[in-house]
Protein backbone atom coordinates (compact mmCIF):
# COMPACT_ATOMS: atom_id res chain seq x y z
CA UNK A 1 0.00 0.00 0.00
CA UNK A 2 1.58 3.69 -1.24
CA UNK A 3 2.80 5.38 1.81
CA UNK A 4 0.35 8.36 3.30
CA UNK A 5 2.12 12.07 1.95
CA UNK A 6 2.76 13.35 5.22
CA UNK A 7 4.30 10.51 6.42
CA UNK A 8 6.40 10.59 3.07
CA UNK A 9 7.24 14.61 3.79
CA UNK A 10 8.25 13.43 7.42
CA UNK A 11 10.92 10.64 6.17
CA UNK A 12 12.50 12.86 2.82
CA UNK A 13 12.65 16.03 5.96
CA UNK A 14 14.81 13.43 7.48
CA UNK A 15 17.16 12.22 5.03
CA UNK A 16 17.49 15.89 4.48
CA UNK A 17 18.40 16.64 8.23
CA UNK A 18 21.04 13.38 8.31
CA UNK A 19 22.45 14.44 5.26
CA UNK A 20 25.38 16.54 6.46
CA UNK A 21 26.02 13.40 8.68
CA UNK A 22 25.55 10.83 6.02
CA UNK A 23 28.06 12.74 3.61
CA UNK A 24 30.84 12.90 6.66
CA UNK A 25 30.15 9.03 6.92
CA UNK A 26 30.97 8.73 3.03
CA UNK A 27 34.30 10.71 3.30
CA UNK A 28 35.41 8.30 5.94
CA UNK A 29 34.42 5.27 4.01
CA UNK A 30 36.47 7.30 0.89
CA UNK A 31 39.61 7.99 3.43
CA UNK A 32 40.15 4.05 3.20
CA UNK A 33 42.23 2.67 0.28
CA UNK A 34 40.11 -0.03 0.26
CA UNK A 35 41.82 -2.04 -2.71
CA UNK A 36 41.95 -5.62 -3.63
CA UNK A 37 42.61 -7.30 -0.12
CA UNK A 38 43.08 -4.27 1.63
CA UNK A 39 39.45 -4.12 2.50
CA UNK A 40 39.81 -5.17 6.22
CA UNK A 41 40.23 -1.80 7.97
CA UNK A 42 37.01 -0.35 6.23
CA UNK A 43 35.01 -3.32 6.75
CA UNK A 44 36.07 -2.82 10.29
CA UNK A 45 35.07 0.99 10.27
CA UNK A 46 31.99 -0.60 8.56
CA UNK A 47 31.42 -2.74 11.25
CA UNK A 48 31.30 -0.27 14.27
CA UNK A 49 28.82 1.92 12.85
CA UNK A 50 26.32 -0.83 12.13
CA UNK A 51 26.99 -2.30 15.91
CA UNK A 52 26.74 1.14 17.51
CA UNK A 53 23.47 1.58 15.32
CA UNK A 54 22.14 -1.88 17.38
CA UNK A 55 21.93 -4.38 14.40
CA UNK A 56 23.19 -7.46 15.21
CA UNK A 57 26.39 -8.83 13.48
CA UNK A 58 27.69 -11.67 11.70
CA UNK A 59 31.42 -11.26 10.60
CA UNK A 60 32.37 -14.16 8.64
CA UNK A 61 35.53 -15.43 5.81
CA UNK A 62 34.98 -16.78 2.39
CA UNK A 63 34.57 -20.12 2.30
CA UNK A 64 36.73 -20.91 -0.92
CA UNK A 65 35.39 -24.62 -1.32
CA UNK A 66 32.08 -23.49 -1.59
CA UNK A 67 32.58 -20.84 -3.55
CA UNK A 68 34.55 -23.12 -6.06
CA UNK A 69 32.27 -25.72 -5.92
CA UNK A 70 29.51 -22.80 -7.36
CA UNK A 71 28.65 -22.69 -10.90
CA UNK A 72 28.90 -18.33 -9.72
CA UNK A 73 32.06 -18.89 -8.13
CA UNK A 74 35.05 -17.06 -9.31
CA UNK A 75 38.50 -19.01 -9.89
CA UNK A 76 40.64 -18.01 -6.60
CA UNK A 77 44.01 -16.12 -7.61
CA UNK A 78 47.00 -14.96 -5.76
CA UNK A 79 44.94 -11.76 -5.54
CA UNK A 80 42.16 -13.05 -3.82
CA UNK A 81 41.01 -10.88 -1.09
CA UNK A 82 40.64 -12.24 2.93
CA UNK A 83 38.67 -9.56 4.29
CA UNK A 84 35.62 -10.40 5.86
CA UNK A 85 32.48 -10.12 4.97
CA UNK A 86 29.71 -7.88 6.98
CA UNK A 87 26.44 -8.18 7.80
CA UNK A 88 24.52 -6.43 10.49
CA UNK A 89 20.82 -7.70 10.90
CA UNK A 90 17.59 -5.77 11.71
CA UNK A 91 14.85 -7.53 13.26
CA UNK A 92 11.51 -5.81 14.11
CA UNK A 93 9.27 -6.01 17.05
CA UNK A 94 6.99 -7.59 14.80
CA UNK A 95 7.86 -9.32 11.16
CA UNK A 96 4.56 -8.02 9.50
CA UNK A 97 6.24 -6.39 6.56
CA UNK A 98 8.56 -8.27 3.45
CA UNK A 99 12.80 -8.79 4.10
CA UNK A 100 14.66 -7.02 2.44
CA UNK A 101 18.83 -6.70 2.04
CA UNK A 102 20.62 -3.38 0.88
CA UNK A 103 23.87 -4.58 -0.31
CA UNK A 104 27.04 -3.00 -1.01
CA UNK A 105 30.49 -3.27 -1.93
CA UNK A 106 33.55 -1.61 -0.19
CA UNK A 107 36.40 -2.72 -2.63
CA UNK A 108 37.63 0.25 -5.02
CA UNK A 109 39.80 -0.25 -8.37
CA UNK A 110 43.13 0.87 -8.38
CA UNK A 111 43.99 4.57 -9.29
CA UNK A 112 46.47 4.45 -12.22
CA UNK A 113 48.83 7.23 -12.21
CA UNK A 114 48.34 9.42 -8.88
CA UNK A 115 49.09 12.85 -11.37
CA UNK A 116 46.40 12.16 -13.70
CA UNK A 117 43.73 12.96 -10.56
CA UNK A 118 42.84 16.67 -9.86
CA UNK A 119 42.83 15.82 -6.48
CA UNK A 120 44.62 13.17 -4.37
CA UNK A 121 42.54 9.91 -4.90
CA UNK A 122 41.42 9.19 -1.42
CA UNK A 123 40.76 12.52 -0.46
CA UNK A 124 37.18 13.36 -0.47
CA UNK A 125 37.11 16.83 -1.70
CA UNK A 126 33.83 18.16 -2.30
CA UNK A 127 33.13 21.08 -5.11
CA UNK A 128 29.85 22.34 -5.79
CA UNK A 129 27.89 18.82 -6.06
CA UNK A 130 30.68 16.76 -6.74
CA UNK A 131 32.18 14.68 -4.05
CA UNK A 132 35.54 13.83 -5.54
CA UNK A 133 37.64 10.29 -4.54
CA UNK A 134 38.11 6.39 -5.60
CA UNK A 135 34.95 4.48 -5.11
CA UNK A 136 33.44 7.20 -3.58
CA UNK A 137 30.65 7.10 -6.73
CA UNK A 138 31.40 3.20 -7.16
CA UNK A 139 30.01 2.67 -4.24
CA UNK A 140 30.96 4.01 -1.11
CA UNK A 141 27.98 6.96 -1.83
CA UNK A 142 25.93 3.84 -2.02
CA UNK A 143 27.02 1.87 1.03
CA UNK A 144 26.22 5.34 3.39
CA UNK A 145 22.75 5.29 1.72
CA UNK A 146 22.06 1.58 2.81
CA UNK A 147 22.53 2.85 6.56
CA UNK A 148 21.61 6.30 6.70
CA UNK A 149 18.31 5.45 4.51
CA UNK A 150 17.50 3.33 8.20
CA UNK A 151 18.52 6.13 9.99
CA UNK A 152 16.21 8.58 8.17
CA UNK A 153 13.33 6.62 9.65
CA UNK A 154 14.89 6.10 13.24
CA UNK A 155 14.98 9.86 13.38
CA UNK A 156 11.52 10.12 13.56
CA UNK A 157 10.86 7.32 15.93
CA UNK A 158 10.10 4.16 13.56
CA UNK A 159 12.08 0.98 11.60
CA UNK A 160 11.40 -1.64 9.00
CA UNK A 161 8.63 -3.73 10.39
CA UNK A 162 10.46 -6.78 8.55
CA UNK A 163 13.75 -7.91 8.64
CA UNK A 164 16.69 -5.96 6.88
CA UNK A 165 20.29 -7.42 6.05
CA UNK A 166 22.40 -4.51 5.61
CA UNK A 167 25.67 -6.29 3.77
CA UNK A 168 29.01 -4.97 3.09
CA UNK A 169 31.36 -7.10 0.65
CA UNK A 170 34.34 -7.50 -1.25
CA UNK A 171 35.39 -9.13 -4.28
CA UNK A 172 32.71 -7.08 -6.10
CA UNK A 173 35.64 -5.67 -8.31
CA UNK A 174 37.10 -8.95 -9.11
CA UNK A 175 35.17 -11.95 -8.67
CA UNK A 176 31.48 -11.15 -7.34
CA UNK A 177 32.42 -13.82 -4.92
CA UNK A 178 31.69 -11.68 -1.58
CA UNK A 179 28.08 -11.53 -2.55
CA UNK A 180 28.48 -15.21 -3.36
CA UNK A 181 29.38 -15.67 0.36
CA UNK A 182 26.79 -14.14 1.29
CA UNK A 183 23.96 -16.63 -0.33
CA UNK A 184 25.93 -19.34 0.59
CA UNK A 185 26.00 -18.36 4.64
CA UNK A 186 22.47 -18.88 4.16
CA UNK A 187 20.94 -15.40 3.93
CA UNK A 188 17.93 -14.32 1.69
CA UNK A 189 15.50 -11.95 1.74
CA UNK A 190 11.91 -10.71 0.17
CA UNK A 191 14.14 -8.76 -2.69
CA UNK A 192 17.57 -7.08 -2.76
CA UNK A 193 18.61 -2.95 -3.43
CA UNK A 194 22.09 -2.19 -4.32
CA UNK A 195 22.93 1.49 -5.06
CA UNK A 196 25.05 1.35 -7.33
CA UNK A 197 25.55 4.41 -9.70
CA UNK A 198 23.19 3.74 -11.85
CA UNK A 199 22.35 7.54 -13.06
CA UNK A 200 19.01 6.86 -10.48
CA UNK A 201 17.79 4.57 -13.13
CA UNK A 202 16.63 0.79 -12.81
CA UNK A 203 19.45 -1.70 -14.02
CA UNK A 204 16.70 -3.96 -16.11
CA UNK A 205 19.20 -5.96 -18.00
CA UNK A 206 22.93 -6.98 -16.96
CA UNK A 207 25.81 -8.81 -18.54
CA UNK A 208 28.02 -11.99 -17.41
CA UNK A 209 31.30 -10.97 -17.05
CA UNK A 210 34.81 -13.76 -17.22
CA UNK A 211 38.08 -12.94 -16.46
CA UNK A 212 40.99 -14.59 -18.06
CA UNK A 213 44.59 -14.36 -18.22
CA UNK A 214 46.59 -15.33 -21.48
CA UNK A 215 50.36 -16.25 -21.29
CA UNK A 216 52.88 -16.76 -23.93
CA UNK A 217 56.47 -17.64 -23.11
CA UNK A 218 58.67 -16.77 -26.40
CA UNK A 219 62.49 -17.30 -27.38
CA UNK A 220 64.45 -15.05 -25.67
CA UNK A 221 67.77 -14.38 -27.50
CA UNK A 222 70.12 -11.06 -28.26
CA UNK A 223 68.22 -8.59 -30.14
CA UNK A 224 71.29 -9.38 -33.14
CA UNK A 225 70.25 -12.39 -33.77
CA UNK A 226 66.39 -11.57 -33.57
CA UNK A 227 65.65 -13.97 -36.57
CA UNK A 228 66.12 -16.61 -34.04
CA UNK A 229 64.24 -15.85 -31.45
CA UNK A 230 60.43 -15.57 -30.87
CA UNK A 231 58.52 -12.76 -29.31
CA UNK A 232 56.66 -13.38 -26.76
CA UNK A 233 54.74 -9.09 -26.63
CA UNK A 234 54.17 -9.81 -30.80
CA UNK A 235 53.00 -12.60 -29.87
CA UNK A 236 50.51 -12.10 -27.75
CA UNK A 237 49.52 -9.41 -29.83
CA UNK A 238 48.37 -11.53 -32.39
CA UNK A 239 46.43 -13.24 -29.36
CA UNK A 240 44.49 -9.76 -28.73
CA UNK A 241 43.76 -9.80 -32.22
CA UNK A 242 41.86 -13.32 -32.76
CA UNK A 243 40.40 -11.77 -29.33
CA UNK A 244 38.84 -8.88 -30.64
CA UNK A 245 37.51 -10.91 -33.97
CA UNK A 246 35.36 -13.09 -31.76
CA UNK A 247 34.66 -9.83 -29.79
CA UNK A 248 32.95 -8.92 -33.02
CA UNK A 249 31.16 -12.13 -33.36
CA UNK A 250 29.95 -12.09 -30.10
CA UNK A 251 28.35 -8.41 -30.42
CA UNK A 252 26.97 -9.49 -34.03
CA UNK A 253 25.26 -12.20 -31.82
CA UNK A 254 23.23 -9.16 -30.29
CA UNK A 255 20.41 -9.17 -33.31
CA UNK A 256 16.97 -10.53 -31.79
CA UNK A 257 18.16 -10.58 -28.57
CA UNK A 258 15.82 -7.93 -26.03
CA UNK A 259 17.77 -5.25 -24.32
CA UNK A 260 21.10 -5.65 -26.49
CA UNK A 261 19.96 -5.28 -29.94
CA UNK A 262 19.49 -1.76 -29.60
CA UNK A 263 22.45 -1.22 -27.94
CA UNK A 264 25.85 -0.17 -30.25
CA UNK A 265 28.56 -2.65 -28.47
CA UNK A 266 27.02 -4.48 -25.78
CA UNK A 267 29.93 -7.04 -25.62
CA UNK A 268 33.39 -5.33 -24.72
CA UNK A 269 36.50 -6.98 -24.54
CA UNK A 270 38.65 -5.56 -22.11
CA UNK A 271 42.82 -6.13 -22.50
CA UNK A 272 43.13 -4.23 -19.27
CA UNK A 273 46.84 -5.20 -17.77
CA UNK A 274 50.12 -6.05 -20.04
CA UNK A 275 53.32 -7.50 -18.76
CA UNK A 276 56.12 -8.88 -20.59
CA UNK A 277 59.43 -8.71 -21.42
CA UNK A 278 62.83 -7.64 -19.43
CA UNK A 279 65.12 -5.58 -21.55
CA UNK A 280 64.76 -3.25 -24.51
CA UNK A 281 67.79 -5.57 -26.88
CA UNK A 282 66.21 -8.87 -25.59
CA UNK A 283 63.66 -10.73 -27.88
CA UNK A 284 61.01 -11.02 -24.92
CA UNK A 285 60.66 -14.48 -23.92
CA UNK A 286 57.83 -14.24 -22.22
CA UNK A 287 54.19 -12.09 -22.08
CA UNK A 288 51.26 -11.82 -19.90
CA UNK A 289 47.69 -9.73 -20.87
CA UNK A 290 44.78 -9.48 -18.12
CA UNK A 291 41.39 -9.87 -20.32
CA UNK A 292 37.28 -9.30 -19.26
CA UNK A 293 34.64 -9.84 -21.38
CA UNK A 294 31.11 -9.40 -21.56
CA UNK A 295 28.64 -12.34 -21.97
CA UNK A 296 24.30 -12.21 -22.86
CA UNK A 297 21.99 -13.40 -19.82
CA UNK A 298 21.78 -16.94 -20.59
CA UNK A 299 24.94 -17.96 -21.90
CA UNK A 300 26.77 -19.80 -19.21
CA UNK A 301 29.89 -18.91 -18.31
CA UNK A 302 31.48 -22.17 -18.64
CA UNK A 303 30.26 -22.75 -22.06
CA UNK A 304 31.84 -19.04 -22.58
CA UNK A 305 35.30 -20.07 -21.09
CA UNK A 306 35.70 -23.05 -23.23
CA UNK A 307 34.65 -21.28 -26.54
CA UNK A 308 37.93 -18.55 -25.67
CA UNK A 309 40.15 -21.12 -24.78
CA UNK A 310 39.71 -22.84 -27.82
CA UNK A 311 39.55 -20.35 -30.11
CA UNK A 312 42.91 -19.17 -28.34
CA UNK A 313 44.83 -22.70 -29.02
CA UNK A 314 42.81 -22.59 -32.70
CA UNK A 315 44.29 -19.60 -33.77
CA UNK A 316 48.07 -20.71 -31.52
CA UNK A 317 48.30 -23.71 -34.15
CA UNK A 318 47.82 -21.88 -37.18
CA UNK A 319 50.75 -19.51 -36.05
CA UNK A 320 54.22 -19.98 -36.30
CA UNK A 321 56.15 -19.95 -33.89
CA UNK A 322 52.32 -20.07 -30.54
CA UNK A 323 51.74 -23.80 -32.79
CA UNK A 324 54.78 -25.27 -30.76
CA UNK A 325 54.48 -23.10 -27.79
CA UNK A 326 50.77 -22.52 -27.32
CA UNK A 327 49.72 -19.50 -25.16
CA UNK A 328 48.04 -20.96 -21.71
CA UNK A 329 44.74 -19.74 -20.79
CA UNK A 330 43.49 -19.09 -17.05
CA UNK A 331 40.35 -17.93 -15.92
CA UNK A 332 41.24 -15.93 -12.73
CA UNK A 333 38.03 -13.68 -11.59
CA UNK A 334 34.61 -13.45 -12.41
CA UNK A 335 32.77 -16.27 -13.81
CA UNK A 336 29.56 -14.82 -13.69
CA UNK A 337 26.62 -14.67 -15.79
CA UNK A 338 24.18 -12.06 -16.42
CA UNK A 339 20.09 -11.10 -15.30
CA UNK A 340 17.17 -9.85 -16.55
CA UNK A 341 15.11 -8.18 -13.70
CA UNK A 342 11.86 -8.55 -15.52
CA UNK A 343 9.52 -5.78 -15.10
CA UNK A 344 6.05 -6.08 -13.36
CA UNK A 345 7.04 -7.13 -9.43
CA UNK A 346 6.16 -5.97 -6.65
CA UNK A 347 9.22 -4.20 -5.11
CA UNK A 348 9.60 -2.61 -8.53
CA UNK A 349 6.30 -0.78 -8.25
CA UNK A 350 7.30 0.13 -4.45
CA UNK A 351 10.59 1.32 -6.21
CA UNK A 352 8.67 3.46 -8.59
CA UNK A 353 6.41 4.99 -6.38
CA UNK A 354 9.16 5.88 -3.85
CA UNK A 355 11.47 7.42 -7.04
CA UNK A 356 8.30 9.08 -8.36
CA UNK A 357 8.12 10.79 -4.47
CA UNK A 358 11.33 11.24 -4.05
CA UNK A 359 12.66 12.94 -7.72
CA UNK A 360 9.39 13.65 -9.01
CA UNK A 361 9.96 11.58 -11.95
CA UNK A 362 9.04 8.28 -13.05
CA UNK A 363 11.73 5.86 -13.02
CA UNK A 364 13.67 4.23 -15.89
CA UNK A 365 15.21 0.98 -16.74
CA UNK A 366 18.17 0.59 -18.77
CA UNK A 367 20.91 -2.82 -19.91
CA UNK A 368 24.15 -2.07 -18.53
CA UNK A 369 27.54 -3.72 -19.65
CA UNK A 370 29.53 -4.10 -16.34
CA UNK A 371 29.26 -6.71 -13.66
CA UNK A 372 26.88 -6.44 -10.94
CA UNK A 373 26.65 -8.28 -7.72
CA UNK A 374 22.47 -7.77 -7.86
CA UNK A 375 23.47 -11.33 -10.50
CA UNK A 376 23.53 -13.12 -7.46
CA UNK A 377 20.51 -12.75 -5.87
CA UNK A 378 18.58 -12.99 -8.99
CA UNK A 379 20.27 -15.72 -10.56
CA UNK A 380 20.68 -17.93 -6.87
CA UNK A 381 18.39 -16.81 -4.84
CA UNK A 382 15.60 -15.97 -7.57
CA UNK A 383 14.49 -12.69 -5.91
CA UNK A 384 13.34 -9.20 -7.02
CA UNK A 385 17.03 -7.56 -7.40
CA UNK A 386 16.97 -3.48 -7.82
CA UNK A 387 20.57 -2.38 -8.84
CA UNK A 388 19.94 1.59 -8.60
CA UNK A 389 21.65 4.02 -7.67
CA UNK A 390 23.11 7.97 -7.93
CA UNK A 391 24.78 10.16 -10.78
CA UNK A 392 28.37 9.68 -10.99
CA UNK A 393 31.18 10.55 -13.47
CA UNK A 394 34.77 8.62 -14.40
CA UNK A 395 33.72 5.42 -12.28
CA UNK A 396 37.18 3.83 -12.70
CA UNK A 397 38.65 6.41 -14.04
CA UNK A 398 40.31 9.48 -13.24
CA UNK A 399 38.29 12.45 -10.64
CA UNK A 400 35.64 9.94 -10.05
CA UNK A 401 32.31 11.76 -8.53
CA UNK A 402 29.20 11.36 -7.61
CA UNK A 403 26.57 14.05 -7.51
CA UNK A 404 25.72 15.08 -4.00
CA UNK A 405 21.95 16.17 -4.98
CA UNK A 406 21.51 13.06 -6.47
CA UNK A 407 22.79 10.89 -3.48
CA UNK A 408 20.40 13.21 -1.51
CA UNK A 409 17.37 12.22 -3.97
CA UNK A 410 18.07 8.50 -4.03
CA UNK A 411 18.48 8.22 -0.30
CA UNK A 412 15.15 9.63 0.18
CA UNK A 413 13.82 7.29 -2.35
CA UNK A 414 15.45 4.33 -0.50
CA UNK A 415 13.80 5.31 2.82
CA UNK A 416 10.26 5.41 1.21
CA UNK A 417 10.89 2.39 -0.70
CA UNK A 418 12.13 0.33 2.75
CA UNK A 419 9.22 1.66 4.58
CA UNK A 420 6.33 0.81 1.82
CA UNK A 421 8.31 -2.44 1.52
CA UNK A 422 8.96 -3.59 5.01
CA UNK A 423 6.46 -1.36 6.44
CA UNK A 424 7.60 0.85 9.90
CA UNK A 425 6.75 0.47 13.48
CA UNK A 426 7.91 2.15 16.22
CA UNK A 427 11.65 2.20 17.01
CA UNK A 428 12.16 -0.63 19.89
CA UNK A 429 13.35 0.69 23.56
CA UNK A 430 17.24 0.85 24.12
ZN1 LIG B 1 30.45 -1.05 -8.02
Amino acid sequence: MALDPALRQQILDSVEAGFAEQLAFTQALIRFPSLRGAEHACQDFVYRALRDRGFAMDRFAMDRDAITAHPGGGPWSAEHSDAPIVVGLHHPRQETGRSLILQAHVDVVPTGPADMWGHAPFDPVVEGDWLYGRGGADMKAGHAANIFCLDALRRIGLQPAATVLVQSVVEEESTGNGALMTHLRGYKADAVLIPEPEEEMLVRANVGVLWFQVEVRGLPVHVREMGRGANAIDAAWRVVGELRALEEEWNAAKAGREHFAEIEHPINLNIGKIEGGDWASSVPGWCRIDCRIGLYPGIDAGVAAREISERVARFARGDGFMGNNPPVVTFNGFHAEGYVQPPGSEAEAVLARAHQAATGQALRSFMTPGYLDTRVYALYDRVPSLCYGPISENIHGFDERVSLASVKRITGAMALFVAEWCGVEPVSPG
